[in-house]
């Protein structure tokens, strides 16, 4: 996928909202690609011509489909892309699926960002593993874009990326391009392959012992189900990463995005304000605790 420049937009972003995050405000599909059969990419642009959001990498919006109701997405987009506002959705229930169905042209309403992303500040000077299980690459995308325009900022890079089938696998272009590159280990992995499939099968945990990094000096970024999540930061605490260095981006359900509902509570976390990027330090102990 390729993308333009705002200089100065990220500086913008790490400052915060230039509106309240909790105005909606609509905004215009102006371009709308399929990723796989049941995931698709909108390109969003204000509709009102105001400002556009800038959101940290990691940050989410919510997003409104009108008369269906509003969804949490994580922003797939640094604030520097031109247009800025990039999500990736998974059609699965009534929001996701009026979202995903609307149409260059189309309108949406948009709050928002919400949420602490990932600390990009610890990613300089270190090592970086990513680890994106499925739809998890979404909100990992601006990171690596992110790391790409530092890239002599950071050490080593490896991306892991866990995929249910061939079909399944995002941003097939990014990915393309990342793996050509001698800078960046890309690996990927599909649970179920089909006869083209010529690559890794397995789940995205088979391939931590492939993944060039020092665990003295990482700092691993990693999303996708849950369970994927609590493997993959284990196992890298297990290899010696410390746990306030592994950062999980946990997509529990949110409501109201700013505090209020507690519908997104994880014992003492509120996630749409305390997250959804938070380190395994915190939330391994509470990952534990059954039905929390
Ligand atoms: C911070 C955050 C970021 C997210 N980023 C993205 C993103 O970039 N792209 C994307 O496609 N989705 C993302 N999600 C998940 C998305 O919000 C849900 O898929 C959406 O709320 C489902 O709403 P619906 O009305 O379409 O379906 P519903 O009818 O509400 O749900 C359909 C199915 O999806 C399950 N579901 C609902 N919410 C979630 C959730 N939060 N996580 C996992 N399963 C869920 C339900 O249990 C049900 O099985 C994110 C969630 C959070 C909290």
């Amino acid at each position: 996928m390729s993308i333009g420049t705002r200089p100065g937009a990220e500086a913008a972003a790490l400052a915060g909202p230039a509106v309240s995050a909790q105005t909606p405000r609509l905004f215009r599909v102006a371009d709308r690609v399929q990723e796989s059969p049941d995931t698709w990419t909108l390109r969003l642009v204000p509709g009102d011509g105001g400002v556009p959001v800038v959101a940290a990498p990691g940050q989410f919006t919510m997003l409104y489909a009108f008369g269906v109701g509003e969804v949490p997405l994580s922003v797939s987009s640094l604030p520097s892309e031109v247009p800025p506002l990039l999500h990736t959705v998974r059609a699965v229930g009534a929001v996701t699926e009026a979202i995903c169905a609307t149409r260059p042209g189309g309108m949406l309403g948009v709050r928002g960002p919400f949420g602490r992303g990932w600390p990009l500040d610890e990613i300089v000077g270190r090592d970086v593993l990513l680890v994106a299980g499925g739809l998890g690459l979404a909100p990992l995308r601006p990171v690596v874009q992110w790391i790409l325009r530092r890239r002599d900022e950071v050490g080593r890079v490896a991306l892991l990326v866990g995929s249910r089938t061939p079909a399944d696998v995002l941003y097939h272009a990014d990915l393309a391009e990342l793996a050509a590159r001698p800078d960046v280990q890309v690996l990927l992995t599909v649970d179920a392959a089909d006869p083209g499939w010529k690559g890794r099968v397995g789940v995205v945990t088979a391939l931590l012992p492939q993944a060039r990094f020092d665990p003295a000096r990482t700092v691993a970024l990693t999303c996708g189900p849950e369970i994927m999540m609590r493997l993959t930061a284990q196992a890298l605490v297990d290899a010696g990463i410390p746990a306030h260095r592994v950062h999980l981006s946990m997509e529990r359900n949110m409501h109201c995005g700013v505090g209020h509902c507690g519908r997104c509570q994880l014992g003492p976390l509120l996630l749409c304000l305390d997250g959804p990027v938070c380190d395994y330090g915190r939330l391994g102990p509470l990952l534990l605790v059954r039905e929390l």
